[in-house]
């Protein structure tokens, strides 16, 4: 009996150990956190538990995680969203974003940036969508949610991106309820012409889908008028991208004889039109987005963009971008807004962007790094337009670490204890 007694209180303590030994998977400590949905922004410890965000608070104990990081001295932060990517890389090389080589493989790009969920602009419409799932979104680690092109084969370049003919609402918007969980809105690209079939069109499927739609104003000579696109065409919800671009062929927000931004545009924002950045190629200028800001007009949300031509041009990465805007005089929590929980709330999933627990653990871990890291002898960091325009910063965020799905991806310095953890099943 004695010895049965001593086995049952044996095993119990073994288990007891056990379910203490190993309360989560991986515990941050001492980081900054800023969880804007939560309205959280000081030093706070975050442990994970089954790929879930298991509790936020100060001083979580650690004994026992599989993982612990090192976080002091770091900011935290819900995984950056970037809701204007182009992902539909491919071989075919004659149809530049759509299943060709303009566009990129996702994790290539999104770890090394703190980026956990990234949508894809419009590289495919209802035609090609489904091999984009098969090749592009199964395929990768990075949560990947798309936009599909008004344009029945999308990004193919040339005259099918003219092709009014190929702008179906009902087909993209079938298309766009058959994968609810994938296809966040409607996008319009890439149209060159003084015609607003287009944008109804893409406007039209966006109803169809109950989704909100991503317009690029392409090109027009005469420009089409934003008041009408913004006061009359678009509902609240829908998103102008670019919205910093200063082209001949589109129409800016700001007045560059007056510098202000014209007075339609606090008003079609304040309706609920989501001014998004987009930087891209040639689509940012600081001649907009500078005065834009000092007069405290603030993008909704802050996005790439990103291309073989972007990534290598003035723009280089979303951290690069988040740079600028503070650079600009937008504070950190602000910036750190716009590129989690906004876009977050852009694309209708709410339950991305944040620290929430319970929520899908995706987290980024970010240096702000200062003067002593700048340009050498200079003090400071450059940052620069496709026009040349030049501004110094004195501060620039990079990424320490990525954490997709409770699973640490991305970790430049090995700031985990252990490092590398063994596979076991859970
Ligand atoms: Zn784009």
């Amino acid at each position: 009996m004695k010895k049965l007694t001593f086995f049952i209180l044996a095993a119990f303590v073994a288990f007891g150990n056990l379910a203490w030994a190993q309360p989560y998977h991986v515990v941050i400590k001492g980081g900054h956190v800023i969880d804007p949905k939560n309205n959280i922004n000081g030093i706070m410890d975050v442990a994970i538990l089954d790929g879930k965000i298991a509790k936020v608070a100060k001083n979580i104990d650690a004994t026992g995680a599989r993982q612990v990081v090192k976080a002091k001295g770091l900011y935290v932060t819900p995984g950056i969203i970037d809701i204007h990517t182009h992902v539909f890389f491919g071989t075919n090389m004659d149809q530049t974003y759509s299943n060709g080589p303009n566009a990129l493989p996702p994790d290539g790009f999104t770890f090394r940036n703190g980026v956990t969920t990234i949508v894809d602009a419009g590289c495919s419409g209802w035609r090609d969508f489904e091999a984009f799932k098969k090749q592009t979104i199964d395929a990768s680690q990075t949560r990947v949610l798309a936009l599909l092109n008004i344009v029945g084969s999308g990004m193919r370049g040339g005259k099918f991106e003219q092709n009014i003919d190929d702008m179906d609402p009902k087909a993209t918007a079938e298309m766009a309820q058959k994968y609810p969980d994938l296809v966040v809105g409607v996008k319009l690209a890439h149209f060159n012409g003084y015609d607003w079939t287009p944008t109804d069109r893409a406007v039209e499927a966006g109803k169809l889908a109950n989704k909100p739609v991503m317009i690029d104003f392409g090109g027009s000579k005469p420009t089409l008028s934003i008041e009408e696109l913004f006061l009359r065409r678009l509902r609240p919800g829908d998103i102008f991208t670019h919205c910093f671009g200063q082209l001949a062929t589109r129409e800016p927000i700001l007045d560059v004889a007056t510098n202000k931004v014209k007075p339609f545009v606090w008003e079609a924002q304040k309706k609920g039109v989501i001014f998004d950045v987009g930087y891209g190629g040639i689509s940012f200028a600081f001649s907009q987005a500078i005065p834009a800001l000092k007069s405290g007009f603030f993008p909704n949300t802050i996005s790439t963009d990103i291309h073989t031509g972007s990534m290598n041009n003035a723009m280089k990465d979303m951290l690069n971008v988040m740079s600028k805007f503070m650079a600009m005089g937008m504070d950190l929590p602000s910036v750190i807004k716009a590129s989690t929980w906004s876009p977050a709330l852009a694309i209708k999933r709410p339950e991305l962007g944040s620290l929430t627990e319970g929520s899908e653990a995706d987290v980024a871990i970010l240096d702000l790094q200062d003067g002593k890291f700048a340009v050498r002898d200079t003090g400071y960091f450059g940052f620069f337009d496709y026009t040349g325009h030049k501004i110094e910063g004195k501060q620039k965020l990079t990424c320490e670490m990525t954490i997709r799905k409770g699973r640490i991806v991305y970790d430049l310095n090995g700031i985990a204890d252990p490092i590398v953890v063994r596979q076991r099943a859970q």
